[in-house]
């Protein structure tokens, strides 16, 4: 299997796809957020000093993040891996380039899921939770509108939002992510390792897809 790195907006449905990928195919997902969770708790020099980041509030450097990933791809070397959260701008991209070359990272694909910025805002600012069952809404999006305005459909519970999903937050998340990503998108296509995925539809669609570039990728 091909290994994959996804370059997305927040929202435009990653993780689904990440989730199905690993389910179905059986990627290692390698997650940025959860891989600094878990060094965080270890009892090393170098866990301690993310978790002390991690607790001030700091910003964690590219570096202990690159070593990070670094770390765990030797780990679970010769599987195939699907990158979630890195990279982040070029100077990530370049140094994860080094990395592959030395563990011997043969073949791997960028995946850009794009997005309108129209469609992102509402996937983002339209969710609904519940917080007993745990079932998303969306309440722009038929088929994933409550019954009744503002309640779940099954527990009959007031429905929530997400402070991440208020509309400044989104704003200043999306900005962020045209100006470090955009560029990458670039880089990745020079190298001919790009593929566009349409992400202006249904997850189903979407996956269909994603599904179709890796097993072209296997074929050739
Ligand atoms: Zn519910």
């Amino acid at each position: 299997m091909v290994s994959v790195i996804f370059i997305a907006p927040p929202a435009a449905g990653k993780g689904t796809i990440s989730k199905y990928l690993v389910g179905n195919f059986g990627y290692t997902q390698l997650s940025t957020g959860d891989l600094l969770r878990k060094a965080a708790k270890e009892d090393t020099t170098f866990g301690r000093n993310i978790k002390q980041l991690i607790d001030e509030g700091f910003f964690v450097s590219d570096e202990i993040v690159l070593k990070l990933i670094e770390r765990e791809l030797e780990k679970i070397k010769g599987k195939a891996f699907i990158l979630d959260g890195i990279p982040r701008n070029i100077l990530q991209a370049k140094h994860l380039e080094k990395i592959f070359e030395k563990i011997n990272v043969d073949k791997y694909i960028v995946i850009n899921l794009d997005i309108l910025e129209d469609t992102l805002k509402k996937r983002a600012t339209g969710r609904r939770l519940c917080n007993d069952c745990h079932l998303s809404y969306n309440i722009y999006f038929d088929g994933f509108k409550p019954k009744e305005e503002n309640v779940c459909d099954t527990c009959h519970n007031p429905l929530l939002r997400r402070e991440d999903d208020a509309e400044e937050v989104f704003i200043s998340r999306y900005q962020t992510y045209l100006k470090n990503t955009l560029p990458l998108i670039h880089f990745y296509q020079e190298k001919g390792l790009l593929y566009v995925v349409d992400a202006n539809c249904t997850n189903a669609e979407i996956l269909e897809n994603v599904e179709k570039i890796i097993k072209g990728e296997e074929n050739d």
